[in-house]
């Protein structure tokens, strides 16, 4: 007994990190209920810190001491994991940072992370999401996470969930002011989102990867194509984006050199996070037209909503089967044949990511993309669920992931 005793490693000590805000304002009472009774029966030893004010999480990620613990638990929604992985990406030592494994308890509204996690681990995220998280992290699998190199006019950040414009973003913002209701004020807002239908002009452009075909399915590429009475089919809107981006050439470079001015203070930022590049990708400046190997689609978009992770909600799947780390960039739009009607008969198909099959709905499997919002200076752009500076926007896959505990 001694001896199988002193074969087992002995439980990891974590720093336990609670959002107060996040949610219902619940996070500290779901940690103390839930998780630690958990915790504790498993023999692991924490600390807690409980954080104070917007930020907080990005300043204690800088100034971690990676020996002190095993790994970090996040108790927020996506928020203060955003925090945390920010903190991290600005350390000189970032590399050996993003290799310390974070774990996540669902004390948030969306908890996208969260959901990814436990279903990538095969459990369903409707029910007892904070059990299953703590037992998960009891079990301490870690496995590397992707992340996405984010640029807008005036920073550069990492994000490792989604980057929104349109409906989805109006609807995660706007209900703030119904915080108290939890996931029920994404619903709540949905309603008169959907009342009041705004199709947002603007220009995404994109690298597709080369074997995009494998991801057909997810999106009925077939059936859309077969059905030529739903309006343009994959191959053929393949054709005129690429005409529309060839036709475009001129004005491009014209807005780039608008877009010159503005992203000037770039410089300043940008060098946080290192070179922007994968593999042999490298990122164009944000006022530089993109390659002319890219994709670019001009309209009126219903929203844009690209994602690195398999839910943007628990009750939200926006890439079925998508694995932590697949190494890849999903690109989806609602175009501007989306309909209030539509949107309202598609309610039951985000769980189970069916409504990628919509004839609306359009769907990428890219490595970079750049979105920018037309004629329009105002609106609502988020990055994992955080707003940022409206304007043009783009990113890439970093080479680097960060470490989940799944
Ligand atoms: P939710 O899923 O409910 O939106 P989040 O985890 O996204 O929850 O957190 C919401 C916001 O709270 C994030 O922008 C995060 O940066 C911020 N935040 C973190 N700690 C605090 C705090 N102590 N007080 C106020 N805001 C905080
Ligand atoms: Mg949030």
């Amino acid at each position: 007994d001694d001896l199988t005793e002193s074969l087992i490693p002995p439980p990891p000590h974590y720093l336990v990190c609670i959002n107060p805000f996040s949610g219902k304002e619940k996070a500290v009472q779901l940690f103390k209920e839930q998780a630690k009774p958990i915790f504790e029966e498993a023999g692991i030893t924490f600390k807690e810190i409980i954080t104070e004010r917007r930020g907080h999480g990005t300043e204690i990620a800088m100034n971690l001491d990676l020996k002190e613990y095993n790994g970090v638990i996040i108790v927020s929604g996506d928020g203060l994991f955003y925090e945390f992985i920010n903190g991290f990406g600005q350390r000189r030592d970032r590399e050996e940072a993003f290799k310390m494994p974070l774990g996540i308890l669902p004390g948030g509204s969306g908890n996208a992370l969260c959901s990814a996690v436990l279903v990538n681990r095969g459990e369903q995220v409707l029910k007892n999401m904070a059990c299953h998280a703590a037992v998960a992290i009891v079990k301490g699998k870690v496995n590397p996470k992707d992340m996405v190199q984010i640029q807008t006019q005036n920073e550069t950040v990492l994000s490792f969930l989604s980057v929104a414009w349109g409906i989805l973003a109006d609807i995660d913002i706007e209900s703030e002011r119904f915080r108290f209701l939890g996931a029920t004020r994404f619903q709540a807002q949905a309603v008169q989102r959907i009342m009041f239908l705004r199709k947002n002009p603007g220009r995404l452009s994109f690298l597709p990867i080369k074997d995009e075909s494998k991801y057909h399915h997810l999106w009925g590429a077939e059936d859309k194509k077969r059905d030529s009475s739903s309006g343009i089919s994959i191959q053929e809107s393949q054709q005129i984006e690429t005409n529309i981006g060839a036709k475009m050439g001129d004005s491009r470079s014209s807005s780039a050199n608008q877009n010159a001015n503005a992203s000037s203070s770039e410089e300043g930022t940008s060098n946080a996070m290192g070179e922007v590049h994968a593999d042999d990708l490298a990122m164009p400046s944000l006022s530089d037209p993109v390659p002319p190997n890219w994709t670019v689609i001009q309209g009126d978009f219903v929203c844009v909503l690209i994602t690195i992770v398999s839910h943007i909600s628990n009750d939200f799947m926006s890439h079925p089967g998508r694995s932590m780390d697949e190494g890849i960039i999903m690109v989806q739009y609602m175009d501007e044949t989306t309909t209030r009607w539509k949107l309202i008969n598609t309610f039951d198909k985000y769980m189970t990511g069916e409504y990628l099959k919509q004839d609306f709905v359009k769907a990428r499997v890219v490595k970079a993309f750049r979105l920018e919002p037309l004629n329009t200076k105002e609106g609502i752009l988020t990055v994992d669920g955080e707003q940022v500076k409206f304007g043009p926007i783009q990113g890439m896959l970093t080479p680097s992931k960060c470490h989940c505990i799944i």
